[in-house]
């Protein structure tokens, strides 16, 4: 079987086939490092994970590097809206950045290089493309020379006379040949931190930094780079211009991966609208389990509507899964011969969905289609717990893609047990203001109480045991 994928650089689906036999290098664009991520981000990370973690399941050894934007205008302005430096700025947001990805199960990256990192490398590329004729220095800025670059446009399929009427590609306001020329390298303003240059004291402009910081990491031609939709024009497009101009080979990328948006009432989640939740918060009310369950639900490339609503469609189709890898355990019924049959069919169809572009919806139909089909078997009796077993095992195998799957209940701990206690002692001394105060620190756990006629009753978030 082989794996293809829908290129935005052909618009074509194409079989994957990386520069080197068996491995991967891969590229993904990481955020700016100014505020906290939100779960729109997260969309775009969790995608790519699973993308990275398929093709390690394939076998191929991936290498994946994801930037950390620490020098940007926008950062620049958080920083001078609370009088503080730059530094401490995306630092923090960093530490919570990673934070977040560790909550949603996110792999590490092998590298995240920063721009205040990379400022050499990213200086030695200007250079290159302006010894190459493909920028030239103005008033100590320095900028791309689009009409240089014959392929300019064709990537995001745009012509230059689009872009000059419509889309803006630098908003910057430096003084430039040509309005549609965007800046390498931008001269220091007051109050604005800035490396020594070539063009005098300065700062990288943004597009520059993940050409610079691929070819160091990964070399001159990469396998895989990916993003959200809206970074095809023109910070994709400019990487092209900038990497190819400087390096002179083509191409820079084999297969652009682009993902759709994480949407709110059909508009893009985004801190600029305002209509954002964070990471954190979106835990606090679902098991990170649901929630990656949620953002695989739907084509990596199609865009997703959150809402409170597909939030908890998606928890109890997880559970339905739960529930069915929990039923496996102690089982003794009688071997059932045509188990493996259904296994392998399974199976198969598992990995054409995967293949075919990472098709995430299609392969949880063959597992709620597997556990149909398996359902009716293990109420009557009919499967072994070696029939069982094997069941399992390929469960197990594909949470190393998705890992939103649990395989053993979780007891519950001690400590939860005497909170349930004593939440139930202050409700009997009438002291409900403790008692919701036990309640809510149980709920921060993951444990959410249920008064029923029968006493109290607790289950965990994603609602299982
Ligand atoms: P930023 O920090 O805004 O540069 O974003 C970092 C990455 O997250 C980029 O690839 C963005 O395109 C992506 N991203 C931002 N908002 C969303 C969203 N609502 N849905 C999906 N991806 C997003
Ligand atoms: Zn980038």
């Amino acid at each position: 079987m082989t794996l293809r994928f829908n290129n935005t650089l052909t618009r074509k689906k194409q079989e994957f086939k990386p520069i080197e036999q068996g491995r991967v290098r891969m590229y993904v664009c990481g955020p700016t490092v100014q505020g906290p991520a939100h779960i729109g981000h997260a969309r775009t990370y969790i995608a790519f994970d699973v993308i990275r973690r398929y093709l390690e399941f394939k076998g191929y050894e991936v290498r994946y590097v994801m930037n950390l934007t620490d020098v940007h205008d926008d950062i620049i302005k958080v920083a001078n809206k609370e009088n503080k430096d730059m530094k401490e700025i995306s630092e923090k947001f960093t530490k919570i950045f990673f934070r977040d990805l560790n909550a949603l199960k996110i792999k590490s990256a092998d590298v995240y290089p920063k721009v205040t990192e990379t400022i050499e490398e990213i200086i030695d590329m200007i250079n290159t493309l302006q010894e190459k004729g493909h920028a030239y220095e103005k008033d100590g800025s320095v900028y791309y020379k689009i009409s240089s670059f014959a392929d300019y446009g064709k990537f995001a399929r745009i012509k230059l006379d689009d872009a000059k009427t419509g889309t803006r590609i630098d908003t910057d306001k430096y003084d430039k040949d040509s309005p549609m020329d965007f800046a390498l390298w931008k001269k220091v303003k007051p109050g604005e931190p800035s490396w020594d240059s070539p063009w005098g004291k300065g700062r990288p402009g943004w597009h520059i930094e993940c050409s610079a910081m691929s070819c160091k990491h990964l070399g001159e031609q990469i396998d895989i780079h990916g993003g959200a939709r809206d970074l095809i024009f023109p910070h994709h497009q400019n990487e092209i211009a900038q990497s190819e101009g400087s390096t002179g080979k083509k191409p820079f990328v084999r297969y652009w991966l682009h993902t759709g948006f994480l949407n709110v009432n059909g508009e893009k989640m985004s801190k600029s609208l305002g209509n954002y939740i964070e990471v954190p918060d979106l835990i606090k009310d679902y098991d990170i389990n649901a929630i990656r369950f949620f953002m695989l639900s739907t084509h990596y490339s199609s865009p997703i509507d959150f809402s409170k609503k597909s939030m908890e469609f998606a928890k109890n189709s997880l559970q339905r899964i739960q529930n069915f890898i929990f039923s496996l355990n102690n089982i003794d019924g009688l071997e059932n011969e045509k188990i493996s049959q259904k296994l392998e069919d399974a199976k198969e169809r598992f990995m054409q969905a995967m293949d075919d572009d990472i098709n995430t919806p299609r392969a949880f139909a063959v597992l709620f289609d597997l556990i149909k089909k398996i359902n009716p078997l293990i109420k009557e009796n009919k499967i072994s717990s070696q029939n069982a077993k094997t069941v399992l095992e390929f469960f197990k195998e594909i949470n190393s893609i998705f890992d939103f799957l649990e395989f053993e209940k979780q007891e519950i701990s001690k400590e939860i047990e005497s909170l349930i206690q004593k939440r139930e002692q202050a409700r009997q001394n009438k002291n409900y203001q403790e008692a919701d105060k036990i309640r809510d620190e149980l709920k921060r756990k993951g444990i959410i109480l249920e008064d029923t006629p029968e006493g109290v009753k607790w289950k965990t978030r994603n609602g299982l045991f």
